[in-house]
């Protein structure tokens, strides 16, 4: 086998791996420990695999990574004996005998046909042949045990697939929609979650935004293609340094949330992204206000994001709007005006 260069990644099994590891659906973690047995195995040669022989190593990971979350799983999910008995096992309920017999039974019904599967379509047929209805097991495929000779490739697929599931137990704990919660970093083919008040790659929420501003930046209101739109932080990043400054505790409003963000076109992000100490005039904040109650309106995942970070109902997330605007005029922010000729051009609040 020759080894691969870093440009042959690109159309590769591996890569179809990582895409099955970060956006393959996942109602429970079983396509985690389920990829990590099969490589183990394909990392031994062996190439034949029983239930029988999948569920130890299976059902162990389970274990370990339920230890460190109970939340393996969305509420209600199909499976929920398997992940019901590895719980009882924790407790002290069932035994190992027990569970393993669970796990033969239960563990593997949707996974092994589901496991290749993104979106409805199966991204590749090279990992395994599925002959568990026929002959009671799967068949290990030549390219994937090529692809588990390579210790370094091994090792960094199955630490990125536990980095993943760790996100994924968060996800499910903080019953957050994934799509909004966590950032896809393409540097690092990792997700990464929208950390608190850090300055971060937001680039992905950008469409989601145009959902509900439509294609033009928040501030001027001039069409620009998506491309020209940038993601601007409402309140600035700094609102949280200058409270930490005179506070010595951290803000507790985590500006990277989506109610915090807005498309804005590089003529307006410019000056008011150049001062890290602007905020926009009053009516943007009523402007926000509306824009926010568009998306508590739509989508409920979304709608949750909102009300954990600004309120539970509309009256309180614009008192919270209003309470952070008094934050930042007592932190001695900058009061920024906006783009005023534009502004006066278009007459845009003339009925305001
Ligand atoms: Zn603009």
């Amino acid at each position: 086998m020759s080894r691969k260069t870093f440009s042959d990644y690109k159309k590769s099994i591996d890569n179809d791996i990582r895409t099955i590891i970060h956006k393959g659906k996942n109602v429970a973690c079983y396509k985690f420990p389920f990829f990590q047995t099969i490589l183990e195995f394909a990392k031994k040669d062996i190439t034949h695999i029983t239930r029988e022989m999948l569920a130890k190593p299976h059902v162990d990971k389970i274990i370990k990574h339920m230890k460190k979350s109970p939340f393996q799983g969305q509420t209600g999910v199909r499976n929920g004996k398997m992940l019901q008995s590895v719980k009882d096992h924790i407790d002290g309920k069932i035994n190992i005998e027990k569970l393993l017999l669970i796990t033969e039974k239960e563990g593997f019904k949707d996974v092994i046909r589901a496991f290749p599967v993104v979106g409805t379509k199966k991204i590749n047929n090279n990992i395994y042949s599925d002959e568990i209805k026929n002959n009671k097991k799967i068949i290990l495929h030549d390219e994937f045990l090529e692809l588990a000779q390579d210790s370094n490739l091994v090792k960094l697929l199955d630490a990125g697939t536990d980095s993943r599931w760790d996100l994924q137990q968060r996800v499910w704990e903080k019953k957050i929609h994934p799509s909004a919660i966590i950032n896809y970093d393409e540097n690092s083919k990792a997700l990464i979650e929208v950390r608190f008040n850090q300055r971060l790659h937001l680039t992905p929420i950008k469409p989601t935004l145009t959902n509900y501003q439509g294609d033009v930046c928040f501030y001027c209101r001039r069409p620009y293609p998506l491309n020209d739109l940038e993601i601007e932080h409402f309140i600035p990043l700094d609102l949280a340094k200058q409270f930490y400054l005179k506070n010595n505790k951290q803000l507790k409003y985590n500006l990277n949330n989506l109610g915090n963000l807005v498309n804005a076109c590089v003529e307006c992000n410019g000056p008011k992204g150049k001062w890290h100490l602007y905020f926009p005039k009053k009516q943007f904040w009523y402007e926000l206000h509306a824009r926010n109650e568009q998306i508590c309106n739509s989508e409920k995942p979304l709608e949750i994001i909102l009300q954990n970070n600004l309120g539970k109902t509309k009256e309180e997330r614009l008192q919270k709007l209003i309470e952070l605007r008094d934050l930042c005029i007592e932190l001695h922010m900058i009061e920024w005006d906006g783009p005023t000729e534009i502004f006066n051009s278009l007459q845009y609040y003339k009925n305001n």
